[in-house]
């Protein structure tokens, strides 16, 4: 039986939804030794399949769906909330309505006069709530307005969408790399670790491995990934990282302002899917600062269709320098907390000097070895930390490299200084 209905059964605040009447005699000294219990089991009703399958195989009516409308809150994090629509208003994203919540509870507007507006962007089918007759529910990725149509301050898409306006025969793609770290519910104890204590290994067997003694949180990545296929994400990779706890998953090649949106919500999704294993996600580009332990990046892919084609390999040098040329600018937008990370150890460049190389995985910038070899391809921007916001990252990357500006070449790193 659902223990919070026990102990509420037992304090007799809700007697008339209790299936037995054997508590409502319970003493006071009962209860309080319940009210301790339920603090640690609190949850654990919410993971009961048997439970949850009863409600989970009740049909839909055919004619609707179920929406959830996800947005980017004040901090970064992701917010959702749900509704029914015609399931005729679903096929496609631009006929979706826009909808509104308050924001004066999420840091994203004043108390009197509160209402945001949602604007529908990208759709996605809802992993969470599968259906087996034809008709999907979606999730829906959202940016936020005043009621006047003004982009609100946080909305980091729109000022995106600016850089990528009008450049579509570009056709900048993007690779994300989201690494992320996975603790126990105490926010405190990376999965692997011991409480109040550390790895009796150091860093080296855990990246990309295998077995119960190096690899954490593989049920976690493996769900995510399903379901972000499932919704239409193009997750194209994921592998354990260096430090134990830590994850990464791909996201692309994406298409412009296609690359933030999709990031937004395989972040949101992931979000989900620790809630459902209740394992807590965290994003900080240095979790554990003590000890030697790798931090967490968001390594951003990027090319544009005359860097993949023959000689591209100019461009690509070309935009490495105009990205050189306005490093600190960049780095102002690559993420809260990267300073923590970016110290020129645990394969990172140092915050304060920008520098690239072939295949160098201590260089801000690095070009692959395929890259080199074929004279074309793509580069990799290291700096991003992995709770960088990705509109801003794309947008900026996009508005650096497009400047029609002269600027000085810069000299690749030596082998030597890898
Ligand atoms: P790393 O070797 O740095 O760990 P990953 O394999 O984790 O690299 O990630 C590389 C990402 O770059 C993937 O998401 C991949 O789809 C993407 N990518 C591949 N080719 C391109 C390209 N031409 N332009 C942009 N991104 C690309
Ligand atoms: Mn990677
Ligand atoms: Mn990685
Ligand atoms: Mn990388």
């Amino acid at each position: 039986m659902n223990l919070s209905i026990a102990l509420l059964a037992a304090l007799g605040s809700v007697a008339a939804f209790s299936p037995s009447s054997s508590h409502h005699s319970a003493r006071p000294t009962t209860a309080l030794r319940m009210v301790s219990q339920l603090e640690i089991q609190t949850g654990k009703s919410q993971l009961d399949t048997a439970v949850i399958e009863r409600f989970n195989s009740l049909p839909y009516p055919d004619d609707k769906i179920l929406a959830e409308y996800v947005w980017v809150d004040a901090k970064g994090e992701c917010r959702s909330k749900t509704r029914t629509l015609p399931a005729s208003r679903a096929k496609a994203v631009a006929t979706l309505p826009k909808w509104n919540f308050d924001g004066s509870s999420t840091g994203q507007a004043p108390g009197d006069d509160s209402e945001v507006i949602l604007r529908p962007c990208r759709m996605f089918k809802d992993p969470f709530r599968p259906r087996s007759d034809g008709v999907d529910n979606i999730l829906v990725m959202c940016d936020t307005y005043t009621p006047a149509g003004v982009p609100l301050p946080t909305n980091s898409r729109a000022i995106a969408a600016k850089a990528f306006e009008g450049r579509e025969d570009e056709e900048i793609w993007f690779g994300l790399e989201q690494e992320f770290t996975l603790f126990n519910l105490d926010q405190r104890t990376p999965l692997g670790w011991p409480k109040n204590g550390v790895p009796n290994r150091p860093q080296g067997p855990y990246y990309c491995s295998a077995g119960p003694e190096n690899s954490f949180g593989r049920a976690v990545t493996d769900a995510h990934y399903r379901a972000c296929l499932y919704a239409g994400i193009d997750i194209s990779g994921t592998n354990g990282e260096v430090m134990p706890g830590q994850q990464e998953y791909q996201v692309g090649p994406c298409v412009g302002i296609d690359a933030g949106d999709q990031l937004q919500m395989s972040r949101y999704i992931l979000q989900r899917v620790c809630e459902e294993f209740q394992v807590y996600c965290s994003l900080h580009p240095k979790p554990i600062v003590e000890g030697d332990w790798n931090g967490a990046g968001m390594h951003t892919n990027v090319s544009t269709k005359s860097m993949r084609e023959p000689g591209g390999l100019a461009e690509i040098k070309k935009a490495i320098y105009k990205l050189a040329a306005k490093h600190q600018e960049h780095i102002a937008v690559y993420g809260e907390g990267n300073e923590l990370r970016l110290t020129g150890k645990y394969e990172t460049a140092s915050i304060d000097k920008f520098s690239y190389g072939v295949a160098n995985r201590g260089a801000s910038v690095r070009i692959g070895r395929d890259t080199e070899a074929e004279g074309c391809g793509y580069f990799e921007d290291r700096r991003p930390s992995s709770n960088a916001d990705p509109y801003l990252v794309t947008g900026k990357i996009m508005a650096t490299i497009m400047e029609d500006v002269e600027v000085a070449e810069v000299k690749a790193l030596d082998r030597a200084e890898a």
